[in-house]
């Protein structure tokens, strides 16, 4: 008889590099904490910090304090070289191949790049532009033959102060930067997103619905027990508001009004902890969990673990490692297995291979006159409609609604005129979309 699978999803918050100013730190700091430290911001001062048992009166606000400026949060990758450096040593069979699953196979990544787009300042010294990180990472996996590894999506809204580094929540703000992301990796590398991880780990109504026309999995579900982070920057479920949402590594179709609560919406979603970070951290406690729900209801459970690629990658992974074995040596029952994304949402919602192949979505496009026309040949999209990159003569990214044919035909039409944009200043229009398996189709017409 086969054992139920633990599938170890690896889902790195792909940022590129960054660095933290001493100032920038300090204040940091104080914002999270609530509290000022009345430090001038200096290496002495820092280390001093982590040298003292207690700094505030108040235990809980050391104790946060403490992981705060825990150095191992503290080490950034600086620039792109410190980066490489560790993809280098990390990406190569050698290294993945030192975490074996039950099946003998090493170490999956899923990597959910991020374009820093629509900033004005940019205090952390990140990598700023459409593609910028995006471009590097698939460089770097194609020129290492790396196949295994999933790219996926994430995105962060952008703040009313414009800094690259403030944590935002909407998308609604943000419409622009997002169909401008869309649309380029769609026309620039032939690319679009399947698994979302949301950005900040936060989703509202807005990105909730947005995510719902066009991304069939989410992995981005923090729920906890007991929730109560202490910190400032995040009390009423300011940032990662799970409270509510399933935390015994189940999957769930969110509601329209509550993303938090099982609906009748069809994307899934999958819980997904920190690797090593102040909060909701991925532990032995809640890897058996998950091997319990594997042995108690025999299905595959999905666990999702995530980090930063701009801390060092490998350390974090030792450590879970180390506790995912201890954890599974004490559960026989169940096997583990390191995987992509998808391949763990399909097993784990449990759709057959034979489904996933026989209903893969298809669709033709067909310019007659200035009318392109869409029609679904096999399947069914995912979303209610397909998604459209329009690339002009004069270089911009432009998208746009679909006109829907009659209900039921599986027909999509898009007008080029005066109205829109003349077909004549047309170059290349790229149309993509996802199934509920997963499965993607993309189609384009250079003009
Ligand atoms: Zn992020």
């Amino acid at each position: 008889m086969t054992k139920p699978i633990v599938h170890i999803v690896h889902h790195v918050d792909t940022e590129g590099p960054m660095r933290e100013p001493l100032d920038e730190l300090f204040e940091r700091i104080e914002n999270t904490l609530g509290h000022a430290l009345k430090l001038e911001p200096t290496k002495e001062n820092l280390l001093k910090l982590q040298s003292l048992e207690f700094v505030f009166i108040n235990n809980e606000i050391n104790q946060l304090l403490k992981k705060l400026i825990d150095p191992k949060l503290l080490s950034f990758k600086n620039n792109w070289d410190e980066v490489d450096e560790m993809l280098n040593r990390i990406l190569i069979p050698s290294y993945r191949n030192k975490f074996k699953d039950s099946f003998g196979k090493g170490w999956i990544y899923n990597w959910h790049l991020l374009d820093h787009v629509g900033f004005e300042t940019n205090p952390r010294y990140r990598i700023l532009g459409y593609g910028a990180i995006f471009n590097l990472y698939n460089d770097k996996l194609k020129n290492l033959k790396i196949e295994e590894d999933s790219l996926q999506w994430h995105f962060h809204p952008i703040p009313f102060n414009k800094a690259a580094h403030t944590s935002a929540i909407s998308y609604m703000n943000s419409a622009h930067e997002l169909q401008q992301v869309m649309c380029r990796r769609l026309i620039d590398s032939n690319w679009f997103p399947v698994v979302n991880r949301a950005g900040f780990h936060t989703v509202r109504p807005d990105s909730n619905w947005w995510l719902e026309q066009w991304l069939p999995f989410d992995a981005s579900n923090q729920a906890m027990n007991n929730d109560n982070t202490g910190f400032n920057d995040n009390i009423n479920g300011r940032f990662g508001d799970w409270r509510g949402a399933p935390d015994d590594w189940s999957l769930y179709n969110p509601d329209y009004n509550d993303w938090r609560k099982k609906g009748n919406m069809n994307r899934t979603i999958a819980r997904c902890l920190n690797m090593n970070t102040r909060f909701r951290n991925i532990d032995g406690k809640e890897l058996q969990k998950a091997f319990n729900l594997a042995n108690s209801s025999g299905k595959d459970v999905y666990v999702g673990i995530t980090n930063h690629d701009f801390r060092e990658m490998s350390i974090e992974m030792v450590s879970f490692y180390e506790v995912l074995k201890q954890v599974a040596s004490e559960n026989k029952t169940v096997d583990y297995s390191f995987s992509d994304t998808i391949t763990a949402f399909r097993k784990c919602i449990g759709f057959s291979n034979e489904e996933i192949s026989k209903y893969k979505i298809n669709f033709d496009i067909e310019l007659r006159n200035n009318t392109l026309n869409v029609s679904i040949n096999n399947g069914d999209l995912f979303g209610p409609q397909p998604f459209i990159g329009i690339l002009t003569k004069d270089g911009r990214y432009l998208t746009d609604n679909f006109n829907f044919g009659e209900i039921g035909n599986k027909q999509f039409y898009y007008t080029f005129d005066f109205l829109t944009v003349p077909i004549q200043n047309v170059k290349t229009i790229a149309v993509a979309s996802n199934d509920k398996y997963g499965n993607s189709c993309i189609k384009r017409i250079d003009v």
